[in-house]
């Protein structure tokens, strides 16, 4: 069976190179063309001898990433569904707006931790994707930004589906990469990786003093509204998460972002947001609350903008910073949420 190329290092190439009784100087090229220039295949890589290309494919596949449907919202928001080499699927969505070009991406095949409120929760986890796979949709998306709206991608956002903090050595690789010269050469502070809540890990990304961003999906600052609708706080508690958070910001001094999706009558309230005031004080942060877009057969509705607003400025008299978020590409299903493979699955 052939071997996936890019789950080579740089010294495994020059390794396999010179084997081959060929110069260790063409791992470099290969290297660059798998990752700075995104080559999908051998063929591509036109400074390489036929014997070479011919050698690498013999002994090598690049299992790469292809987009397999694409819904073009009508706020311009853009959905893709991409085929993977197992033949699964997952999401990732370009995002425009005034001042940004954002890429949300996923970083698992389905998801374990059933939230309640999301479309990917009712799906199995079926395996984590692998470093390459993450890049890749980073690469296919940045070239939606740059081919319909001619501008380059900004920002990128691990918010697609799957946990991304429990397919950790994945999601940091893919990161290194993406901010490598060698790669897609992007400033980490860019890029932003939200979590449902896992402490263990968030003290993990404080010990190796990430430069990238952390936002928790928080939602709810009780932990019996939090138990409810997202079961991971039943071993994560907003306890144990305060202490992993205070741990994070220690070692990285990065402010984190609360993502907060209002639901009426559920999180939306004064006492809600005093809750959540008494949150927010145990570390630098800002939170995001953004507009709930429902999903089917879920129990949860949109919040009223009235509740939405009066919310935000409690949160504001308190002097905590504050952003809504309106829903993007709601029509298509690509809002936060609702990313379920479902146009792929009917
Ligand atoms: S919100 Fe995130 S962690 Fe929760 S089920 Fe959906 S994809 Fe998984």
């Amino acid at each position: 069976m052939k071997k996936d190329i890019r789950a080579l290092s740089l010294e495994d190439l020059k390794t396999v190179f010179i084997e081959n009784g060929d110069k260790a100087f063409r791992a470099k090229q290969v290297y660059e063309w798998l990752w700075k220039k995104s080559a999908h295949s051998f063929a591509e890589m036109t400074n390489l001898s036929k014997a070479t290309r011919d050698l690498l494919d013999t002994h090598f596949v690049i299992n790469a990433v292809k987009v397999d449907d694409l819904q073009i919202s009508l706020d311009r928001t853009i959905k893709s569904a991409f085929r993977l080499f197992d033949n699964n699927l997952v999401e990732g969505v370009l995002i425009p707006s005034t001042s940004r070009m954002t890429a949300c991406i996923s970083s698992q095949v389905g998801c374990s931790l059933t939230c309640k409120y999301c479309a990917t929760g009712k799906l199995e986890r079926l395996r984590n994707l692998k470093a390459d796979e993450i890049y890749d949709q980073v690469v296919l998306i940045r070239e939606q930004a740059e081919k319909k709206y001619n501008t380059p991608l900004t920002n990128i956002v691990y918010m697609g589906m799957g946990e991304p903090l429990l397919n950790y050595s994945n999601v940091l690789e893919s990161i290194q990469r993406i901010t490598s010269p060698e790669g897609l050469n992007m400033s980490p502070q860019r890029i932003t990786v939200s979590t449902a809540g896992v402490a263990k890990m968030i003290k993990k990304l404080g010990d190796d003093q990430v430069k990238f961003n952390l936002a928790l999906s928080l939602h709810a600052a009780s932990d019996t509204k939090r138990n409810y609708i997202m079961p991971i706080n039943e071993s994560n508690s907003l306890e144990a998460l305060t202490e992993a958070l205070k741990y994070f910001y220690e070692k990285t001094e990065t402010r984190v972002t609360y993502e907060y999706i209002a639901f009426r009558d559920f999180n939306d309230s004064i006492d809600d947001a005093r809750d959540l005031v008494r949150f927010c004080k145990n570390i630098p942060c800002k939170v995001n609350i953004i507009e709930y877009n429902p999903i089917d057969n879920g129990e949860f509705q949109q919040t009223s903008s009235e509740r939405l607003e009066a919310f935000a400025h409690f949160l504001e008299s308190k002097n905590i910073i504050v952003n809504i978020r309106r829903s993007r590409g709601k029509d298509i299903d690509a809002a936060c949420g609702q990313l379920a493979n479902k146009k792929n699955m009917a």
